[in-house]
């Protein structure tokens, strides 16, 4: 799809001659059955009697009491509809392109480059007898003729408009144009175009989703429906000297939204929104736009499309297309020299088509964080935050769907107060007392660990449960606080026993979940996010006297024993990574689902049950101590 906009892009630099952009009355409502049917018995024999089945005969539509019968258009929904679409207006494509200097469609949309005898040529066709009866009406009240210096005949092309029975112009323009959603032009036209395309209707939107007061599902609607795919597919098709307005506009606004999650009027740390910017797996949000995005997203897609681009483009282009490959992918190696991808593999990509663009961001949102956490001035905790936050599987809450029944809903105060912990923005006032004795930091770190009011022994519970479910889903025998199994004073020994685990044994497993940010840890935890679950793997190994083969004295004898170890930022111990692998391994052979998918699951209910016991620690201290959270904003 990028393909159209990027060809255009370049005609549009070397003012080529008129483009005319068509458009189709009711496009594929209207497409005639019997042409596409005709078309699929030669063309497509193998699935004619299918396509027969589905189109052959007349179905019903009811509305109200009404019967209208559904004779012309391929169906809605239907994934075929638009190969059935194209398959009729491919007739008419071949013969323009012998009439034009160029025609490029997507589906309905379509571009043509004309002269003004060409252009007459091409509405004949379009407005033929043999377009009707196929069904395609063109619409030229909706056409639009552009060039960059519009010659006087082209705003003066007339057609017949039957409604009003009056003669009109096809409207024209030469300040720019607008292919599949890419606005192509001068900069102002580009501007306006995004100021009153994408940013008027983002605010009107941010605005409505406010109104649900509800930051979790607010987060999950703002992360999957607020245009981040059509400024991602802006950033693919507009070049990056064009996208400063884009740019500024759309972080501001990302930036002011946060703050409303977040619930705070005043700035948010620099850190912050350095942190909000990188991509879920490195602990981010994925809101900010960085120049180099932008750059990235250009030339991946310039690569992507370039086989085309030459196939269909004059030399003086195909020039163009190399240069600025090779000028985006130049400067971004040297910028992101870790990872970033070499030439070859860029000239191989643009013989396969390889997206690369994934590739690409994920080199440059690494790269500023390792550049960030390597900054001598950034302040420990901070870098032992950033570790944590960004390591495998950490984030994984923050893209799950807000659902009670899943187990993955936050309530409003709990997940901007998660928010404001996960992106070290300040939760407590500095001088605040805990019921403990302790002094409350601003950012939770103690209300974190703090035993008075039951925090961690309920997210510690919450664990325990996911676990619980998870292995019950795969279909694995196994109980919860199951007693006797004593070994001495302790009652239990395991918060989990799995029945016939161990070569048909018991093997027990025991949750813990310690936080990389209590004070004595967190040199450690600046320097590896592991160092905290690995100490407390070792410390309930220990406590529990395992032997060298990992077992334990009960009063069933000698049984496998493994502690669960996570972090309260989401890391997890290798023990438990290949823990959560064997219950995925059962979960796909049981429910036939790959295991990946299984895995991806499992992940995100662990890293959800971790922050809901955060969140209930955080948000348990904010009302044990009156401290009212979006009232509390100086800092
Ligand atoms: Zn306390």
């Amino acid at each position: 799809m990028a393909l159209n906009p990027l060809f255009m892009q370049f005609v549009w630099r070397w003012n080529l001659q008129i483009q005319i952009l068509f458009c189709f009355k009711n496009a594929f409502n209207n497409i005639s059955r019997r042409h596409f049917l005709d078309i699929v018995k030669t063309d497509f024999p193998d699935i004619y009697n299918f396509i027969n089945f589905c189109y052959g005969g007349i179905s019903d539509l009811q509305w109200l009491d009404y019967i209208i019968n559904s004779e012309v258009g391929s169906q809605q929904g239907d994934p075929l509809g638009p190969l059935l679409f194209a398959l009729v207006l491919h007739c008419f494509v071949k013969v323009l392109q012998q009439l034009c200097h160029f025609s490029l469609w997507y589906l309905d949309d379509g571009n043509l480059i004309v002269n003004k005898s060409q252009l007459t040529e091409v509405i004949k066709v379009l407005q033929g007898n043999e377009a009707t009866e196929k069904g395609l009406f063109l619409n030229l009240s909706k056409c639009f003729i552009y060039s960059a210096n519009l010659p006087e005949w082209a705003s003066s092309i007339k057609y017949f408009d039957p409604e009003c029975g009056k003669e009109k112009i096809v409207p024209s323009g030469n300040s720019g144009t607008v292919v599949l959603g890419t606005p192509i032009g001068s900069q102002k036209f580009v501007d306006e175009f995004i100021q009153q395309e994408i940013f008027l209707p983002l605010e009107k939107l941010l605005e409505n989703m406010k109104l649900l007061k509800d930051s979790h599902t607010e987060f999950f609607l703002f992360r999957n429906c607020a245009t981040f795919c059509k400024i991602s597919y802006l950033l693919r098709t507009l070049p990056p000297s064009q996208g400063v307005f884009l740019m500024n506009g759309y972080e501001s606004r990302m930036k002011g939204f946060l703050k409303h999650l977040v619930k705070i009027h005043h700035e948010l740390p620099e850190l912050s929104w350095f942190q909000a910017g990188l991509q879920f797996r490195l602990g981010g949000v994925g809101l900010k736009i960085a120049r180099q995005h932008h750059e990235a997203a250009f030339a991946a897609s310039l690569i992507q499309c370039k086989f085309w681009l030459i196939k269909v483009c004059s030399d003086k282009v195909k020039l163009a297309v190399e240069n600025l490959i090779s000028q985006f992918t130049t400067s971004l190696r040297s910028q992101f020299p870790a990872n970033f991808p070499d030439s070859e593999t860029i000239s191989n990509a643009c013989i396969t088509q390889q997206p690369l663009q994934k590739c690409f961001s994920s080199c440059i949102d690494e790269h500023l964080l390792e550049t960030t956490l390597s900054n001598p001035e950034l302040p420990s905790r901070e870098k032992a935050r950033l570790r944590s936050v960004s390591s495998e599987n950490a984030a994984r809450w923050l893209s799950a769907a807000p659902n009670t029944r899943s187990f993955k809903y936050f309530e409003d105060n709990q997940f901007s107060a998660l928010l404001r912990y996960w992106l070290g923005i300040p939760i407590f006032n500095k001088d605040c007392r805990c019921k403990c004795g302790e002094t409350v930091d601003c950012f939770g770190d103690h209300a974190i660990t703090c035993k008075s009011g039951g925090g961690p022994i309920h997210r510690h519970d919450l664990i325990r449960d996911a676990l619980f479910d998870l292995c019950n889903t795969a279909g694995l025998s196994v109980s919860k606080e199951l007693s006797g199994y004593e070994a001495g004073k302790k009652d239990r020994v395991g918060d989990i026993v799995l029945h016939h685990f161990d070569h048909g044994r018991e093997k027990l497993i025991d949750v813990t979940c310690w936080s990389p940010l209590y004070s004595p840890r967190i040199q450690h935890s600046a320097d590896s996010a592991q160092y905290i679950v690995n100490e407390a793997h070792t410390f309930k190994m220990k406590s529990r006297k395992a032997n060298n083969e990992g077992k334990i004295q009960t009063s069933k004898g000698m049984l496998a024993f493994m502690p669960f170890a996570c972090s309260s930022l989401g890391t997890l111990s290798p023990e438990g990574k290949s823990l959560l692998q064997a219950i995925a391994f059962e979960m796909s052979l049981k429910h036939n689902s790959p295991k990946s998918l299984c895995l991806s699951k499992i992940y995100t209910r662990i890293s959800t049950s971790i922050q809901q016991g955060n969140g209930f620690c955080l948000v348990n201290k904010m009302t044990d101590l009156k401290i009212f959270y979006s009232s509390n904003l100086q800092y």
